[in-house]
């Protein structure tokens, strides 16, 4: 027996980079898993995917920008499988643009995605989960919360994810739900490889590795998260930066 068997789980941002390895790592672990992003067909692609490699999962779409979208989204999966157990927040984006550049739409799509799109998500989940008495929601932040020079808007996006974890873990802990944060460090996806070469070589040298992390590195941290093992474990931010959180300066 897998321990996530015969649980459901929403994987939001998984037809790509993080969210993907996380889908496949729960799959690995016996769930089945919606794989929910924007990106509509390379959802349907990676589910497609995970079914050929032994798994269970399908792809919905879903822009967790949206109250109706993600409402959508959740009776979808309900309908295909049965009321969600475990949610990952994981869809976000980045904007690179310093503060002098930084224009309000950059700034408030940063929010709505990274920010909004973890309200929504997780309020909606959590109607479902607090009847049932139980429940997982893992957050997908980053390290980048601390401090990341040009990345005000997505620094702080992250930094309300950090905070917003920490007031729902204590909100949702007497409904039996745990709710939990990842901060992963230079992780090599799609999204980290849209930095300039130079930013990619600066960064890297800055690491205690010395390396970029993978995706999977992350996703295995969101299986203790999702599983049995972290039954009293809450409101916490787990670093999956190779140490990069250590340090005092930003990035
Ligand atoms: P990625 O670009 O490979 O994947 C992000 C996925 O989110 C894509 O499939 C995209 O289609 C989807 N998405 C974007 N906007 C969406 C929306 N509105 N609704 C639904 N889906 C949407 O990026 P990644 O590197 O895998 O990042 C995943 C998460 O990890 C993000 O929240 C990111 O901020 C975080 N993160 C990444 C790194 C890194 O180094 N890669 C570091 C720290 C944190």
């Amino acid at each position: 027996m897998r321990e996530l068997s015969g649980r459901i789980a929403v994987v939001t941002g998984a037809a790509s980079g993080i969210g993907l390895a996380i889908a496949r790592e729960f799959a690995d672990a016996g769930a089945r898993v919606v794989i929910a992003d924007i990106a509509a067909e390379a959802a349907t692609a990676a589910a497609h995917d995970i079914t050929t490699e032994g798994g269970t999962a399908i792809g919905l779409p879903v822009d967790v920008a949206s109250r109706p979208a993600v409402e959508r989204l959740f009776a979808n999966a309900e309908a295909a499988y049965g009321p969600v157990d475990i949610l990952v927040n994981n869809a976000g984006i980045s904007i690179d643009a310093g503060i002098r550049r930084l224009t309000d739409e950059q700034w408030q799509r940063t929010l709505t995605i990274n920010q909004t799109g973890v309200f929504l998500c997780s309020q909606t989940a959590a109607r479902s989960m607090i009847p049932r008495r139980t429940g997982r929601i893992i957050n997908i932040a980053s390290r980048a919360w601390l401090g990341w020079f040009g990345q005000t808007a997505y620094a702080s996006s992250k930094g309300g994810v950090v905070s917003a974890t920490r007031s729902l873990a204590i909100e949702l802990a007497r409904h039996g739900i745990t709710v939990n944060c990842l901060a992963p460090g230079l992780i090599d996806t799609p999204l980290l490889r849209r930095e300039p070469a130079e930013t990619l070589d600066r960064l890297m040298t800055a690491q205690p590795t010395g390396t970029l992390g993978a995706a999977e590195d992350v996703a295995w941290a969101a299986r203790f998260f999702a599983g049995p093992a972290s039954t009293a474990v809450t409101g916490q931010v787990l670093y999956v930066c190779g140490g990069k959180s250590l340090y005092a300066q930003p990035a």
